[in-house]
């Protein structure tokens, strides 16, 4: 599968990663991508930044010889009304966001609960991707999840982190699976995101394109083939 594009990683920025924005931008290019995107952690993420780092983001140049690098954040779901934790207007500024739930940030609830966090917070024009919607440790209707998506115009992703075996999020594998079966069923696109945190894992889609041949998932419903097909799903704003 032709794949140019990860958007979903973080910098020392966010607190427990290790790399600056330069280190990570040189390495992707390195690894000839097309569309490079950093999304730092919202505020409420302990550890993470102030506000007033998105705020200032339109200081950083964006064009790296061919790659484009966008800029955004990994906003924290808060409630069950899809609350985020930065403004709208800087929202608005953004090149992209992704919003998931976070444990720090909201306990897990009934499947009802969990299921109407999400679903509410797609309904937010703002909020381009659900970053890892696999966590099991947050149980969901997903079959609802990914009629929202399709509805709402919002891209889920398929988290190559959370298909780590080492990874602290639980039954990933399983709920990849039912996603990426009822995505093809009601024909939504998916992203893949590595969820770097360190440079080496830039562009590291490994479980994620092993999950997707194994369930036979058509390449036209993944938006990491063609930049375009990304930027139909994001607000773009420095562009
Ligand atoms: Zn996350
Ligand atoms: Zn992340």
């Amino acid at each position: 599968m032709r794949d140019i594009l990860d958007v979903h990683t973080h910098t020392l920025v966010s607190g427990h990663a290790y790399n600056t924005m330069m280190e990570m931008v040189q390495e992707a290019q390195k690894r000839g991508l097309e569309v490079f995107g950093i999304t730092e952690h919202a505020p409420q993420m302990p550890g993470t930044c102030h506000e007033f780092y998105f705020h200032n983001l339109k200081v950083v140049e964006r064009q790296y010889g061919d790659m484009e690098l966008l800029l955004g954040a990994e906003l924290n779901i808060m409630d069950d009304k899809g609350t985020v934790d930065l403004p709208e207007k800087e929202l608005k500024k953004m090149d992209l966001t992704i919003a998931s739930l976070h444990i720090p940030c909201i306990k897990p609830g009934s499947r009802d609960y969990n299921t109407e966090c999400v679903i509410q917070a797609m309904k937010n024009p703002l909020v381009n991707i659900i970053g890892h919607p696999d966590d099991g440790r947050y149980p969901m209707d997903l079959e609802a999840v990914v009629q929202a998506a399709k509805d709402t115009h919002t891209l889920l992703e398929i988290n190559n982190n959370s298909l780590n075996p080492r990874s602290f999020r639980q039954h990933t594998r399983e709920n990849d699976t039912e996603i990426l079966k009822l995505c093809k069923k009601y024909q939504t696109p998916v992203i893949m995101g590595s969820d770097a945190h360190f440079y080496t894992d830039i562009l590291n889609h490994c479980y994620a394109l092993e999950l997707m041949e194994e369930v036979d998932f058509p390449e036209e419903l993944v938006v990491n083939s063609q930049k375009e097909k990304l930027y139909a799903y994001i607000n773009k704003n420095s562009l």
